[in-house]
């Protein structure tokens, strides 16, 4: 029987981690978490995940590291940012880049119809630029 080392679900990015790396990897992580935030538009900004506290403990005394790690998992998936334009969910810096291609389909019909309308407005101002002249 293979024994898999017991592995920990990181609060905030949702990566696992070997239970003595998490320890060493939380506090990078946070620090690294609230660096990105700041950079965020105000907007995007989340409140700092909160660690949760699960107090399961199995029937051999041990922590029910399944029940943590969902907690864990689901706090990490609080961090994400939902696009405006297509719902799907992102790391706030990933956000950022996607945006920039994510474009609204109705862009082009409403650009359509901005251009009618400076057409009118070129022609209505052309006519008081002669009248002033
Ligand atoms: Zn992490
Ligand atoms: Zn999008």
């Amino acid at each position: 029987m293979i024994r898999h080392p017991p592995t920990i679900v990181c609060y905030i990015c949702g990566r696992e981690y070997g239970t003595k790396s998490i320890a060493i990897h939380e506090p990078q992580c946070l620090k690294k978490w609230h660096n990105e935030n700041n950079l965020l538009p105000k907007e995007l900004r989340r409140p700092e995940p909160k660690k949760p506290e699960v107090r399961t403990i199995t029937a051999k005394g041990f922590y029910d590291l399944d029940a943590l790690n969902e907690a864990a998992w689901t706090s990490a998936q609080s961090t994400l940012v939902p696009c405006a334009v297509c719902g799907r969910t992102f790391l706030p810096d990933r956000l950022i880049v996607h945006q920039r291609s994510c474009k609204p389909k109705v862009a082009k019909e409403q650009l359509e119809v901005h251009q009618g309308d400076d057409f009118g407005d070129s022609t209505s101002s052309f006519t008081s630029v002669s009248q002033q002249m």
